[in-house]
């Protein structure tokens, strides 16, 4: 079967078990039901079947590298499109700092690529290892630099899309300063299709911008007796006037008391004071041989931040330093993914949440939910994540399926507040599967009718990537 110019595709979606087995999983509870793979490796290629799809009303969800936490790259039924034989780096022009990928490309991958040039992608989620681009841009991924640099969508100028119609398209940003033409939300269909989660087509090639590298910057662990004391010092440190605040974060992450207890447990060479109740991890760029002067400021902040343990502040200045730092705090996800799997048998799991507020909110809305958990007596919490931007991660670790009712029941309240008080029930890892039923909160009724009103334009049948993002 030839779809354009000698490419070839497959002559049948895989139907074997055995092949399939792994595109029932990600890294949620959800469990896919998928009936057969498609793994083009050319857009024609996704075109022509997504063509087929339509007019069979077979359902199809396109997928990544399957790390999505909500289930959003698992088909319930029909077929599963990967783009994992869709890689490597395509086009990178270093006059303007510009790149263009295939969708499967590992994320850790490309960005090593552009730094060997000198160049930076600045877009870091945890799971940079494990991403495709193509899902990153799906689900507008973040990670801890967003905080500087802000998230996957910011960075995109362009994507290649197959769409149901059996057509390929490029969607790209206009370049003008100022574009007063139409609807200010829709004025880039690129900016549609960066969050779509599978929804609207399947994305095959990814245009971004990159910056110059950073020539060097600095991190620490920053302790803290408690959260809230954690919290105030990141309000100073946020402080964009740096005559008062004297830093420049790019990165301000929290984690709390437990967190510190399983980084203790690590027998790393990093000391954590035992008064300590919580850390900020921060890092900020500089020139180099610019450290004591950046370090000198971060010592000076936290020297007036109440409840602050300036003198214990562990710093990394060299990458070896970095990495330790960097190990340190990733123990912390992992094992909490341990010990929640370890209550499987009993019905018992990790339950975790990505909402996020604005930061004036974050510390009043903590203290509510903190009580609201010690009400519910649920017994293992830790939280970590992304403070700087209002986003911390509640790890509710559930022992059976009576706590894990308690603890989904506190999620949905924890999502209405977040949203009441101007926030977001998902800030990086999507709605998908798992979090569909709190899209009420952050969505209205004629919200909701305009994005599948959207998905209609460009999946009339609606084939793509059911059970994804919409209420049931
Ligand atoms: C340990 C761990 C840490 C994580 N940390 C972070 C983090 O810090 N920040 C963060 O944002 N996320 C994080 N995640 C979540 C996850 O890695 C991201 O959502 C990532 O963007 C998913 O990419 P993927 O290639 O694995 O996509 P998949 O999981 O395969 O799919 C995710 C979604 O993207 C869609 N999709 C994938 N490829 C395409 C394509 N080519 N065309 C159209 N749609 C497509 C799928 O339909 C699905 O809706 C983490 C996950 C894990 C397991």
């Amino acid at each position: 079967m030839v779809v354009q110019s000698g490419s070839t595709v497959q002559p049948s979606p895989v139907a074997d078990p055995e092949v399939l087995e792994a595109y029932r999983h990600d890294a949620s509870p959800v469990i896919g039901n998928p009936e057969g793979l498609l793994r083009p490796q050319t857009a024609a290629e996704a075109a022509f079947w997504l063509a087929e799809a339509a007019g069979s009303g077979t359902a199809v969800t396109p997928c990544g590298l399957r790390s999505s936490t909500t289930g959003s790259g698992l088909a319930p039924h029909g077929w599963v499109m990967s783009c994992e034989r869709m890689t490597g780096l395509i086009d990178l022009d270093p006059e303007r700092r510009t790149a263009t990928v295939a969708s499967g490309t590992v994320l850790r991958e490309f960005k090593d690529a552009v730094e060997e040039h000198g160049l930076f992608y600045p877009p870091d989620p945890t799971s940079e290892g494990e991403c495709s681009l193509g899902g990153t841009v799906a689900c507008d991924a973040s990670g801890a630099r967003t905080y500087r640099y802000g998230a996957t969508h910011r960075w995109l100028r362009g994507v290649e899309v197959a769409l149901p119609d059996g057509s390929v398209r490029w969607f790209r940003k206009r370049r003008s300063d100022k574009d007063a033409t139409g609807y200010a939300g829709m004025r880039d269909l690129v900016q549609l299709m960066c969050g779509s989660e599978g929804t609207l087509g399947f994305i095959s090639k990814v245009e971004v911008d990159l910056i110059a590298k950073p020539e060097a910057f600095t991190a620490g662990f920053a302790f803290f007796v408690d959260v809230a004391s954690a919290l105030s010092f990141v309000g100073l440190a946020r402080d964009e006037d740096r005559a008062r605040s004297g830093v420049r974060p790019r990165c301000l992450e929290l984690l709390d008391g437990p967190c510190l207890e399983i980084m203790r447990a690590q027998g790393s060479g990093i000391a954590i004071p035992a008064s300590a109740g919580a850390v900020i991890f921060f890092e900020e760029e500089h020139a180099a041989g610019g450290d004591m002067d950046v370090l000198e400021r971060w010592w000076a902040l936290l020297e007036r931040s109440p409840g602050a343990l300036p003198d214990d502040t562990a710093v990394a200045t060299d990458r070896r330093q970095q990495e330790e730092l960097r190990t340190l705090r990733h123990a912390v996800p992992a094992t909490l993914n341990e010990e929640g799997h370890s209550f499987a048998p009993s019905g018992g799991k990790k339950i975790s949440t990505d909402w996020a507020v604005p930061f004036a909110e974050l510390a009043p809305l903590m203290s509510r939910i903190d009580a609201w958990i010690a009400e519910a007596g649920l017994s293992r919490t830790a939280r970590f994540g992304h403070v700087g931007n209002g986003h911390p991660h509640y790890n509710l670790i559930v022992r059976d399926a009576a706590e894990a009712a308690v603890a989904h029941e506190l999620v949905g309240r924890m999502c209405a507040e977040a949203c009441a008080v101007g926030g977001t029930i998902s800030a990086e890892h999507g709605v998908g599967k798992v979090k569909r039923n709190y899209v009420h909160h952050r969505f209205g009724e004629l919200e909701l009718a305009a994005m599948k009103a959207v998905k209609g334009v460009f999946d009339p049948a609606s084939i793509l990537a059911p059970g994804n993002l919409f209420p049931e």
